[in-house]
């Protein structure tokens, strides 16, 4: 597999250069937040598709407990699997060692079509960190970043120091997704404290979280 199921299929059976947006993040576990976030900016910067990308292993998470990745995947695949313009990769998962997105998309850029555009859409508070990420300078020139903001969070400091940045200065888009007032860290305390997750990710999510009895005697 290069890049995802559906993606593949695309580049081997009608290559053209396409609007791709990349969902980075640890999705541990994947709410409603994240599944609106990826639909509004599908609709917003006009993508083709949304490749999820859960982490393989997150580089600033390694002080804490963090869910198998195969877990975090499964719940991604069965969120996002009535979606047509969503699919999902393996690519950070299977790659093994810390993940780092100038990896990630070093090896997009190689594997779709010339011309493709790639848009990386994460958490606002994950982007403003990006000029402290391995080859930062590649990744701002490889991609274009799609900031989602909680609602009620003032961002015009992050948007300022973007501003004043001329190595990101028109390289980041912020945008304030609704459904985000969801959180993954909420939803873990949730379960473990035995509350309702209902309604705050899809019901195939809350089975698979019960089954495998996640987040139970987690500490992070
Ligand atoms: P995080 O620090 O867990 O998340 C920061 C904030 O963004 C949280 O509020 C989180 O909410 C939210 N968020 C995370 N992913 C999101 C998404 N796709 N859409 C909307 N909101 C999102 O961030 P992370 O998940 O570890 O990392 C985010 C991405 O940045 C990943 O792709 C990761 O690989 C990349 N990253 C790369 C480097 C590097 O290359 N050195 C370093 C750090 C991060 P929830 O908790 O509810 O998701």
């Amino acid at each position: 597999m290069l890049i995802s199921p559906r993606i593949d299929r695309e580049i081997e059976t009608n290559p053209r250069p396409m609007r791709l947006g990349i969902m980075g993040g640890t999705f541990d576990p994947i709410h409603f937040g994240h599944l609106i976030c990826a639909e509004q900016a599908r609709e917003q910067f006009d993508l083709d598709y949304v490749v999820f990308m859960p982490t393989g292993n997150p580089v600033f998470k390694l002080d804490r407990h963090v869910s198998d990745a195969e877990d975090r995947y499964n719940m991604v695949v069965i969120a996002t699997r009535k979606n047509p313009m969503f699919d999902v990769s393996r690519m950070e998962i299977d790659r093994g060692g810390i993940t780092y997105t100038s990896d990630t998309l070093q090896e997009m850029e190689q594997k779709v079509p010339k011309g493709t555009e790639l848009f990386f859409i994460t958490g606002a508070d994950a982007i403003i960190s990006v000029l402290k990420w391995k080859n930062s300078d590649l990744i701002i020139k490889l991609a274009h970043f799609v900031a989602a903001t909680r609602p009620g969070y003032d961002y015009s400091e992050l948007q300022e120091k973007v501003e004043n940045s001329p190595e990101m200065r028109g390289r980041v888009s912020f945008f304030e997704v609704p459904g985000l007032a969801i959180s993954s860290t909420d939803l873990r305390e949730r379960v473990r404290a035995g509350k309702s997750i209902t309604y705050m990710t899809p019901v195939s999510v809350a089975s698979y979280i019960k089954s495998h009895r996640l987040y139970i005697d987690d500490c992070d």
